[in-house]
């Protein structure tokens, strides 16, 4: 938990956020700004701020979030239509908020390679 941190404040409720998913390790909740019809970002309940933070230990929820999202696909209907999973390390990559964030994007068509 980092005080400073927006998706802490979210975690804590400190911070509303429209919340679809809620376990022991992670949550889901709508992005404020989609950039698509359905646009959630999963989150592990664990503080870490990139992708080059992660353990070892931390493999496990990894691969939790990606089932987390895997599943939010499957109810919200676009998984045979297909979906985009990313999350952004550091500016260049465009990740503007410190805490990783596994967004699931989907509902129309995506283009390739990503601007
Ligand atoms: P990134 O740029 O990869 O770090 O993604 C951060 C995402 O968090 C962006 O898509 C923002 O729209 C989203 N975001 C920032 N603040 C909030 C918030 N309070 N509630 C929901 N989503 C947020």
């Amino acid at each position: 938990m980092s005080s400073e941190c927006i998706f802490c404040k979210i975690l804590s409720r400190k911070l509303p956020a429209r919340i679809i998913f809620d376990d022991d390790r992670a949550i889901a909740f709508d992005d404020i700004n989609p950039q698509a019809p359905v646009h959630v970002l999963v989150i592990p309940k664990k503080h870490i701020s990139t992708t080059l933070d992660l353990s070892q230990e931390d493999n496990v929820l990894i691969g939790h979030l990606f089932q987390v999202a895997n599943r939010i696909a499957v109810e919200k209907n676009i998984a045979e239509r297909g979906f985009r999973l990313i999350m952004n390390t550091n500016p260049e990559a465009g990740q503007s908020v410190y805490h990783i964030h596994l967004h699931l994007l989907g509902g129309r068509a995506m283009l390739w390679p990503p601007g």
